[in-house]
């Protein structure tokens, strides 16, 4: 079986790209049963941003995707969402931290007591 070099759309950008000859042996051997559908930019791109875990270990900025715990909204952590582990979003983790952990200011417990 011969491939031809194919010029497929990317479903992200629109722009066409080549699904080279190469690429479809490639495919083939690895039993793929779908072309790509996006260019090899937006692949990249995907990938930085899905927080895939790099086989390096050293991407410091990709973010996890996660349900916050107190109100429900979908947010990114910059670290892997342990089950079972409350995860909050930006606004409910910095109202706790206000909150909770270092009363700061105005509500210092040594005006309470
Ligand atoms: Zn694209
Ligand atoms: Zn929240």
């Amino acid at each position: 079986m011969s491939f031809q070099d194919k010029v497929l759309t990317c479903r992200d950008c629109g722009k066409e790209f080549l699904f080279s000859a190469g690429e479809q042996a490639f495919y083939a051997e690895k039993g793929f049963q779908n072309e790509p559908t996006r260019c090899r930019n937006c692949r990249a791109t995907r990938k930085g941003a899905s927080g895939t875990v790099s086989p390096d270990g050293g991407a410091p900025r990709s973010l996890y995707p996660a349900v916050c715990s107190e109100c429900g909204k979908e947010t990114q952590v910059p670290f892997r969402p342990t089950a079972g582990k409350p995860v909050y979003c930006r606004e409910c983790f910095q109202r706790r931290g206000s909150a909770g952990a270092r009363p700061a200011g105005r509500r210092s417990p040594a005006y309470l007591d």
